[in-house]
């Protein structure tokens, strides 16, 4: 299907094919059953991705990227989800493409140089710590209980991360005075978080303030004394690239003020700058996981025979192939939308919201049917389209669950509902409604 890319998306994303088709898929075929690849191995695909001249196109060039606005690098996305070492190789993975992001909008030009810049390069990774067990944030991230208190520093030797560096440039070994952040909690589900060598926290700062209005964003050295790195919590999905989600303890972990990671008590906002986007980059991985779901099938059942003629002759595997391609359109689309939207300047909040909680949905539908296909085949993991199948169920949680989305559609499809002006929509005949001549 031919959309409305520009020539340059046009361009980079049948570059990103080649690399898919000459390099990515090779790779997985030679390790069915979904099994991690090591870090040297991502490294090798970054590399493959560099000579393709598709590595990290969402990033400002001025960070080591392509420098691409985000609607030109959606079909790099989409082509990326085709396999699940795609997004790692171009550099377009969560939860380092999302944080990167972050790191871009609310980093000064000093954290923007010590972490974004080798996030870009692969040198470094990175974890988003917002969610919390029960009962902290979730679903209802205005539930958070991780706290953060301005408390008087300690040592320069005790220091680290940005400023560590900034010490030992200004030979500082004073005490510095009160200007240091004492955040205490506990998080899960932090993606990265095993291997992370930043994690970016959201805290509470103001707790008389709403939770809107009163956390903040805290960029935390994973060796910073006090953070505990529980466990990577069993899970389905992820395994091919080996993304760990961690329960991590911050117990009185201090930062100084220069790792406050945008505004004060502005956390929810950044967040959200984070979150619209990278809610529609998982989208447009997930489409690209669906597409690949689909060509496997088609493949599949044109080649293999039953009750005299190949499957793929069937009406009622035609019919749902047809339902499937039309359905992954209408979200192709959709996503493409909400992408024009945010690159005008739109939070795009309703678009972004209807694309996750369909293109979820949709691929789930798209994968089971690839599955259903191949039979014996689908269940095997020889196929990538198991390992698709775990991935993609996440897809339906993560970054919020399909109610949450729904929630925020359904407030806004219901804003108005009450105006008196409706009322004539569903009052047909009653006198209220008649026209003085009687009609
Ligand atoms: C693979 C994966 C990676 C993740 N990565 C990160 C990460 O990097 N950083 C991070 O901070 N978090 C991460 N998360 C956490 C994720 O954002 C949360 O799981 C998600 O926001 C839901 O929160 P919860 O698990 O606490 O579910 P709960 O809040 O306990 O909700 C449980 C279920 O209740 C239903 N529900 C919730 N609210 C409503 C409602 N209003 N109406 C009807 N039904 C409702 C939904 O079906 C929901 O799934 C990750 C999760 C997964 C699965």
């Amino acid at each position: 299907m031919q959309y409305s890319d520009s020539k340059q998306a046009q361009e980079l994303a049948d570059r990103a094919h080649e690399l898919m088709e000459e390099v990515v898929l090779p790779l997985e075929r030679e390790r069915p059953g979904g099994m991690a690849v090591s870090s040297g191995t991502v490294a090798d695909l970054r590399e493959s991705a560099r000579e393709y001249g598709v590595y990290a196109p969402q990033i400002p060039e001025a960070y080591g990227g392509m420098g691409m606005s985000f609607r030109d690098a959606l079909p790099v996305f989409e082509e990326a989800g085709r396999s699940l070492l795609g997004a790692a190789a171009m550099r377009v993975d969560a939860p380092d493409e999302g944080n990167m992001h972050l790191l871009e909008l609310a980093g000064d030009n000093i954290q923007k140089e010590t972490y974004l810049e080798p996030l870009v390069q692969g040198e470094i990774t990175s974890g988003f710590s917002m969610t919390e067990p029960l009962q902290g944030a979730g679903s209802d991230p205005k539930m958070i209980q991780t706290t953060a208190e301005k408390r008087e520093a300690q040592g320069a030797s005790e220091r680290s991360g940005i400023a560590a560096e900034k010490d030992s440039a200004e030979e500082t070994s004073a005490t510095r005075d009160g200007d240091e952040w004492v955040i205490d909690g506990h998080k899960w589900w932090t993606s990265n978080g095993v291997e992370a060598d930043i994690l970016i926290v959201l805290a509470r700062t103001d707790p008389d303030a709403h939770p809107y209005e009163g956390c903040s964003l805290f960029l935390v050295p994973s060796d910073a004394d006090g953070v505990d790195v529980v466990r990577d919590v069993p899970h389905m999905g992820g395994g091919t690239r080996g993304t760990s989600h961690a329960e991590i303890v911050y117990e009185n972990v201090r930062v100084p003020e220069e790792h406050l990671l945008g505004e004060l008590n502005q956390g929810f906002t950044h967040a959200q700058e984070r979150l619209g986007p990278a809610r529609l980059t998982h989208c447009m991985r997930f489409s690209g996981m669906a597409q690949r779901s689909l060509e496997i099938a088609k493949a599949y059942i044109s080649e293999r025979e039953g009750f005299g003629s190949t499957l793929s002759d069937k009406q009622s595997l035609r019919y749902r192939i047809a339902d499937a391609e039309t359905r992954l359109h209408v979200a192709r689309t959709a996503i493409r939308d909400a992408a024009d939207r945010i690159d005008a300047g739109e939070e795009a909040r309703i678009p972004v919201s209807m694309c996750k909680v369909f293109t979820a949905n949709i691929t789930q539908e798209a994968i089971d049917l690839a599955v259903q296909c191949c039979g014996a085949n689908g269940i095997g993991k020889d196929l990538p389209l198991a390992d698709f199948y775990e991935a993609v169920r996440t897809f339906r949680i993560v970054d919020g669950a399909d109610e949450v989305h729904r929630r925020v559609i359904a407030r806004d499809a219901f804003e108005g509902t009450h105006d008196e002006e409706l009322e004539p929509l569903t009052r047909f005949g009653e006198p209220n409604t008649r026209r003085a001549d009687g009609h």
